[in-house]
Order: C-alpha cells, then structure tokens, then sequence
C-alpha cells in the first residue's frame, strides 16, 4: 500500500472485498494480502495460479488460498516483516526507556508493551502482509502517542498531586508544631510535656527535672506593665533553651514557671545543668524604654527531681515542685536540693 496512492488503495479495496465474498473467503489478514494483490494486478502469476485453481476445483478453498499466498506472497513479505519487526522492537524499547523514565511503575504501560510485543509476535507467525503490517506500525505509532500523551497527563497530575500533599504536610507539620508550642515563648507547652514526661516513663528512661519559677514576677508586671512581663518570659525562655543540652527539652509549665526534662541524666547532671541555667538568668538585662530604666534584676528559683523505677509522673513533679518551695523559702535565685 505504501506505492499506492490512497484513492486507488481505496478503489482497490472496493473490488476485493466483493470479489473475497464472492468467492466465499474468509477475512483472515492472509487471504486479504492475497486478493488485494489479485485486484492490483501487480502479481500476474499470482493471478493466473489462483484463475486454474478455482477453474480447476470450481470454487475458492482456504487450502488454495493458503498455498497461493505461501507460493506468491509470504517468502515477499517475510524478509520485510523481519525488517519490521526488528524496527517495531527498537522503537519500542526506545518508547519504553522514555516512558520508563517518566512513568516505572504504571501497570497499564506494561499491559500496553506486553498487548504490543504479542502483536510483533503474531506479525512473524502469522506472515502478515506488508500492507497489514503497515497498518500494524501506524496502529502502534497512534497507541504510543495516546500513551504518551496519557503519560504526560497523569505525569502532571503526579506532579499536582506531589505539591499538594507538600503543602498539606506543611501544614499539618505546623498545626502540629503549634499544638505542642507555647504562642509566646515559643518553647514546648504544658500538653508537650505531659506526653513526654509520659513517654520517658512509660519507657523505662531514668529522667530527671527541673522546674523553675521567676522570683517576684508580679512586681515586674505591676512596676513596667505587662509587655516588659512578656518580654523577659521571651528571654528566660531563650537562656533556656540555649542551655539545653543533649536530649534535654525546656518547656512553658504554666504562666512565669517553666520545665526542663532531662532524660537519661542523673540528679547531679541535672543540677549542674540548672545551676548554669539560673547563672544565665541572673545576667538578663533588659532595658524599659518608657522610663529608660534598665532592669538587671530577673533571677529563678530551682526545684530538682530524678525519677525512681516505675514512677508515676506526678510523683516526680511533686517531688520538684516540693524542692521549688523550698528554694523560694530560703530567699529565691538558687537550685535545690544542694545534693
Ligand atoms: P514568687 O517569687 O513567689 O514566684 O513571686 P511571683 O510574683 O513571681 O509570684 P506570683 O505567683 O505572685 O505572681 C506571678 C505573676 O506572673 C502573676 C501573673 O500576672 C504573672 N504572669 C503569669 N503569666 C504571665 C504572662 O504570660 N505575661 C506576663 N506579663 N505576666 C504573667
Ligand atoms: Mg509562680
Ligand atoms: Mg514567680
């Protein structure tokens, strides 16, 4: 079909299908292959061995048919359909790195390929025409290009898909950093330190805590006002946290008290660390701007504990909490017990 044009393809099909029902032929790719090459008159011989055949049984048999083709045709086209095939196979490897490469695990690409390759297969067996086999190619070429185009869309809805749950991610990461975040300090809230005060116990971690409390806050409020207030819980909590070493966390307990946990660290350790937490304190110095005052006054008082086996959470803060008292009793800005 490739030499014709596509007006006297046209007209040719129109004289073989009747003459293939006259003859009671059966509409397989070989017996087409035939009869249109006996309307093309292009095979003579092909023409005047199917003439005596049917003069001489007196009709068509699919047994003639088949040994005219195998006679005139298949030796023809085999060397091309070969040819075909190995460009068909190039082409789909080819198609199937770069689609490969967009689309790996997309089960209907390997259905396509596998429906393909078993067609190739077919085009040897069966010895399809050249005509057929043309067909074949530009079928293939049509369902590639439907694949690709496929590819591209459902590659732009991965795409869309993939920035979408990034950014639903991101904000169920910051909904999640804002439930365990106290708004204005931004160090861990109370309900961060139940879970992990929990979780360290639950989990057998020896852990230790601390908890402080800022010695005579309310005078702060009552002599600066409330925004200074603010302003020096913003820095008792960044001296906090910049003195948290290893695994340790500082948290906002509530109002001007705060917590750190410690886990995996022993009484003394803790100590130590709470010790250089209130020394870091105690140099705050903030300036009030309203009255150019500059305040060098802000200091802590610490209350220390260390879990025992099996300890319930409350037991452990009550026990800081106890020592916390203490150290407010004994005159404020120091870390108990000593030892
Ligand atoms: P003590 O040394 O015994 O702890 O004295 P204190 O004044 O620190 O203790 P008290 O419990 O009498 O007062 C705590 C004050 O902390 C009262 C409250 O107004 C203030 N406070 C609590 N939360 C905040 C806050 O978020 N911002 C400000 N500015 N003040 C707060
Ligand atoms: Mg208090
Ligand atoms: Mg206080």
């Amino acid at each position: 079909m490739n030499n014709d044009s596509f007006a006297k393809s046209t007209e040719l099909l129109k004289q073989t299908v009747p003459l293939m029902i006259k003859h009671k032929v059966p509409t397989t790719p070989t017996n087409y292959a035939l009869w249109y090459t006996y309307s093309s008159q292009q095979n003579p011989q092909l023409n005047m061995a199917l003439d005596s055949g049917i003069a001489s049984i007196g009709h068509c048999t699919p047994t003639l048919c088949e040994s005219i083709y195998q006679d005139h045709l298949a030796s023809q086209t085999s060397n091309d359909v070969k040819q075909l095939k190995l460009s068909l196979t190039a082409m789909m490897q080819e198609l199937s790195h770069s689609m490969a490469d967009t689309l790996s695990d997309t089960n209907s690409f390997h259905n396509a390929l596998e429906t393909t390759f078993g067609r190739l297969e077919q085009v040897g067996k069966e010895g399809i025409s050249l005509e057929e086999t043309i067909g074949l190619v530009r079928e293939l070429i049509r369902e590639s290009q439907q694949m690709r185009q496929s590819t591209g869309l459902f590659k732009g809805q991965l795409d869309s898909a993939q920035q979408e749950i990034q950014t639903l991610r991101a904000a169920l990461n910051k909904s999640q950093q804002q439930a365990n975040e106290d708004a204005l300090t931004k160090l861990y809230n109370r309900r961060a330190f139940d879970q992990d005060i929990q979780s360290y116990l639950d989990n057998q971690i020896p852990t230790s805590l601390i908890l402080l409390d800022i010695d005579h806050f309310k005078n702060f409020n009552d002599e600066f006002g409330h925004l200074l207030g603010d302003q020096v819980l913003k820095m008792v909590a960044k001296r906090l946290t910049e003195c948290c070493r290893d695994y340790a966390k500082a948290y906002r307990f509530g109002g001007e008290e705060f917590a750190v946990l410690l886990p995996h660290k022993s009484l003394p350790s803790a100590r130590q660390q709470a010790e250089t937490m209130r020394k870091s304190i105690e140099k705050i110095s903030v300036l009030d701007k309203k009255s150019g005052q500059r305040i060098n006054s802000v200091t802590a008082s610490f209350g220390i504990s260390a879990s025992e086996p099996a300890e319930h959470s409350e037991k452990l803060i009550e026990r800081a909490d106890h020592f916390l008292s203490q150290a407010k009793q004994l005159g404020r800005n120091r870390v108990l017990p000593i030892s």
